[in-house]
């Protein structure tokens, strides 16, 4: 039979030789498990140990005639049937129906198996197959999701850095709905959320219930928007209601596929960072920073009270645009994984055979891990870094959360840092990434000392995006590792 049980030969297989003795092996075990006997109650039946009657439904002893008559009788089929490998549609039911019910799929779903004897009905043979194939239809296209997703989101990349990252439509709603609340300057106070808010026809409701997988929820019949009472650590309540505006303001429909629902939501983010930092207030500053050969993230962060993850990404949608600066964003989890990138200039970050740089590990020895090991963990950390594909300046604070402490930075190529605060800096360091002696490999005499003889676990990251690394433990940095058992073998 098929190695598969969810496919069914598309013509019936030519006659097997006789002496094809694992077909044949395979297809004695098919039936002996389509009837739900074991080892010893067949031997009982057909006077055959146990032993042999394993070996030979292992294609490793061949069968005497004789015995497979016996078989026959027992199974309820026919000699030319086990033999031939052509089994009657009942019998090919029983044994996908059978394998399938005993499938780990069908066992993680906690379904219930019914036993199959001659009594039952072919119709429900084939109505019980037709399900488990459909469960396993299924199962394959949850599990091809994550591959579409990070399709979806190296699209959605693509089309940002093909316009710099700045969306003129957005922009320009944004400038509207700023002037009707008459903002000038300066950070967007909670009254000009409101009066944006009424503007817009909505009112609010702050619950104790939220669901937890949701950021905010919009009863659009009665235009009220429900936001969490509780403060959620990763959660602007400001932006979190910006944003539920936005899908509003941007006449958003249901996403119809996930490149749909990515592109919303990049949308959405756009626009509640583009009230919160409005175009012209921002632009301003930057361009007298520039002049000053101050430019600063930190300052944009103070300036509209925003987190410093906001104002470094909302400069990547006007630096290029306004300022003529190519650069780089980047959050980087400590234990290396790429949450968030974008680049316009040509930093060379890890990619998938998808493009999808989520999930990917970030060489050690640029700015987003170095900045891990130094002893100040809350000012700014510069540093240059030469890469393959040229030197580029960062610049990059660190952001502890529940799930772990972050790196959130931007960087420049070298010639433009000149234009930023903390260009004198005297952190250099070398990355030859993806070449695999930058930092993939452990240096040599902690490869000596511990390759074979550590067995770590890997922490199970849950983010959306991610996939789990290459290597011998996938999602584990075996530098880390061996650097760590010899500190800790060292002070036994
Ligand atoms: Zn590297």
């Amino acid at each position: 039979m098929n190695s598969s049980p969810w496919i069914l030969p598309q013509t019936a297989p030519e006659a097997e030789p006789f002496l094809d003795s694992f077909g044949l092996g395979r297809r004695l075990h098919a039936l002996r498990k389509a009837r739900g006997l074991t080892l010893a109650q067949v031997a009982e039946h057909t006077e055959v140990a146990p032993s042999q009657l394993s070996m030979i439904e292992n294609g490793k002893r061949e069968a005497k005639v004789s015995v497979l008559q016996r078989l026959a009788g027992l199974y309820g089929t026919s000699l030319d049937e086990i033999v031939s490998g052509t089994p009657d549609h009942r019998t090919e039911l029983e044994v996908e129906l059978d394998a399938a019910m005993r499938s780990p799929l069908a066992r993680a779903a906690g379904l219930p198996s019914i036993r199959i004897s001659p009594r039952t009905p072919t119709e429900v043979l084939e109505a019980m197959v037709a399900l488990h194939r459909e469960l396993a239809r299924q199962a394959e296209l949850r599990a091809a999701t994550p591959e579409e997703a990070r399709r979806a989101n190296t699209e959605l990349r693509r089309d940002m850095r093909a316009r710099d990252n700045y969306w003129a439509e957005i922009e320009a709603e944004a400038a509207r709905l700023l002037d009707t609340v008459g903002y000038r300057s300066g950070p967007l106070s909670e009254r000009m959320i409101s009066e944006i808010t009424a503007h817009l026809g909505f009112t609010l409701a702050h619950v104790g219930d939220l669901p937890r997988s949701t950021r905010s929820v919009t009863d659009l019949r009665n235009r009220r928007i429900y936001l969490t009472r509780a403060t959620r650590p990763d959660h602007n309540p400001r932006s979190v209601l910006l944003q539920a505006l936005g899908d509003h303001v941007l006449q958003h429909d249901r996403p119809a596929t996930y490149g749909e629902f990515l592109r919303q939501r990049v949308e959405t983010n756009y626009f509640a960072a583009a009230l919160m930092m409005p175009e012209a207030s921002v632009v301003q500053m930057l361009t007298a920073a520039k002049a000053e050969k101050d430019i600063a993230i930190e300052d944009l962060r103070d300036a509209f009270g925003v987190s410093y993850e906001i104002a470094g990404h909302r400069f990547t949608n006007l630096a290029t645009h306004h300022l003529g600066i190519r650069m780089h964003f980047f959050r980087v989890h400590e234990s290396g994984t790429i949450h968030k990138a974008y680049e316009n200039d040509g930093t060379p970050f890890p990619a998938d055979h998808t493009g999808a740089i989520e999930g990917q590990v970030a060489c050690r020895n640029w700015t987003a891990r170095k900045i891990f090991d130094q002893a100040d963990a809350f000012n700014a950390y510069h540093q240059y870094t030469d890469t393959p594909e040229g030197a580029y300046w960062c610049t990059a604070h660190t952001e502890a959360t529940p799930a772990g402490r972050f790196s959130i930075g931007v960087g420049v190529p070298f010639n433009t840092a000149k234009w930023f605060r903390g260009r004198e800096t005297r952190n250099r360091h070398r990355s030859t990434c993806p070449s695999p002696d930058c930092c993939r490999v452990p240096p040599s005499e902690l490869m000596d000392a511990w390759a074979g003889q550590a067995w770590p676990s890997a922490r199970a990251h849950s983010h959306l995006l991610a996939t789990l690394p290459p290597g011998a433990f996938p999602g584990v940095d075996e530098t880390e590792v061996y650097a760590f058992l010899a500190a800790h073998h060292d002070s036994a």
